[in-house]
């Protein structure tokens, strides 16, 4: 037991420390519906809270640039060990700072600024970081991206392979935000393997699904798999990158020294804290369970007139085009929000309307299942939703479901929060 001897947070900034605990109220009461995000268990948390913040570890476990690092090599080495056993991947670099980072340190250990490269765009439910024009990756590289059809608002494998053939790219990226069907891993690995690409699988979104079976693994075929490790894998904010034996020294010397500095340790061993909940047969059950909601919901949903992109969902998200309800997405989500339903508005494939003011909502189950939440609730959440996007404007409907809604946040307490 360790006996404090300094004043706490609350003492010393009683502003942020309100903030903070407001936080802690809004996640225990709200329905958390954003697909990327998730709660992190308490010992994740408390990893993530630690001393470890203060250390300096520049360089890799056994050669770095400091001394002290006595307790650090151990933890980093813990949370490579772990992630290798998880996805079976032969190697694992865990010091990336976020996704984004994880992915820049991909294109600077294999690309030359202008080179040809292709991932799902933007508008198809891609990520930016894959060659869109707004990021540093579509501004250095020659970004030629592949998108969905128009029909089925599915990934369009004929024009991966065409673009492929024309553009001949130096890395091919496969993964996305907003694409609610398994990806076809073997088929990128086809063309890739055609045209002499690297391909890069982005499973920042679905790496829970894929650590607990409920996916299909990309490793063994991408030649670098990377991903955050905050989202349904439902570790510490951080980002990582796991790669074929042979393009190991390439990405270690990519993230440091070319792209970043000294790691975050604290991150580093809530990593591995995630890594070692994530090999227990509870999560491979929470897999399954974030996408049998998924699932359930998409089916609530369809039957309340909702119209979802692609026809339903295979993993853990919900693309819906509010069209049919004459209500952009933006309006619904902040009329969602006012009734304790978080999620974001989101453009749809071939949107008619602005990003900033799209025709959609997105939305997903990692965080619901995390509360123990199932196909009940799935129900009620899609009753929920229809009931505030048909009535958006009227502060009884709202005030209604805010009401239901705690009521159920009550009986399913968030894990990492202290019971508010
Ligand atoms: C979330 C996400 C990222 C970026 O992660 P950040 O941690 O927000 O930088 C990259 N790629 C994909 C596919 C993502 O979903």
């Amino acid at each position: 037991m360790t006996t404090w001897k300094e004043p706490s947070l609350e003492t010393v900034d009683p502003e942020i420390a309100r903030l903070i605990h407001e936080e802690e109220l809004r996640e225990a009461r709200t329905i958390r519906l954003i697909a990327s995000e998730n709660y992190a268990s308490r010992a994740v948390l408390e990893a993530s809270g630690s001393c470890l913040t203060n250390k300096y570890s520049e360089g890799y476990p056994h050669k770095r640039y400091y001394e002290g690092q006595q307790s650090i090599d151990p933890i980093e080495e813990l949370a490579q060990n772990r992630l290798k056993a998880l996805f079976g991947s032969e190697h694992a670099n865990v010091q990336p700072y976020s996704g984004s980072p994880a992915n820049l340190a991909v294109y600077l250990a294999f690309c030359k600024p202008g080179d040809p490269i292709m991932g799902l765009g933007l508008p198809a439910g891609g990520h930016l970081t894959h060659g869109w024009g707004v990021s540093i990756t579509g501004m250095f590289f020659k970004s030629h991206a592949y998108g969905v059809r128009k029909d089925d608002h599915m990934i369009d494998m004929d024009q991966v392979r065409a673009l492929a053939k024309e553009h001949r790219p130096r890395v091919i990226w496969c993964g996305g935000t907003a694409y609610a069907r398994t990806w076809d891993f073997p088929a990128f690995r086809e063309i890739c393997n055609e045209v002499g690409a690297l391909m890069i699988a982005d499973i920042a979104h679905i790496a829970g699904l894929v650590a607990g079976g409920a996916h299909p693994s990309p490793v063994g075929l991408a030649d670098v798999v990377t991903s955050t490790t905050h989202k349904t894998l439902r570790g510490p904010r951080g980002g990582m990158i796991m790669a074929k034996k042979e393009h190991a020294a390439a990405i270690d010397k990519a993230v440091f020294p070319g792209l970043q500095g000294g790691p975050h340790n604290h991150t580093t061993a809530a990593i591995a804290v995630a890594a070692h909940e994530a090999g227990k047969p509870e999560f491979k059950q929470y897999a399954k369970a974030i996408v049998d909601n998924a699932k359930a919901l998409a089916a609530a949903m369809t039957e309340r007139g909702f119209k979802l992109i692609t026809g339903g969902t295979d993993n853990h998200l919900i693309l819906a085009d509010l069209t049919p309800q004459n209500v952009s997405g933006k309006i619904a989500a902040k009329a969602l929000d006012r009734a304790g339903l978080v999620l974001n508005y989101n453009s749809v494939p071939f949107d008619t309307r602005k990003p900033f003011d799209p025709s959609g909502i997105r939305l997903g189950t990692p965080s619901i299942t995390s509360r123990g939440m199932g196909r009940e609730e799935m129900v009620k959440i899609a009753d929920w939703m229809a009931r505030v996007i048909a009535k958006h404007d009227d502060p009884a409907t709202i005030d209604a479901v805010r009401g239901e809604v705690e009521e159920t946040c009550k009986k399913f307490p968030a894990p990492g929060i202290p019971v508010v």
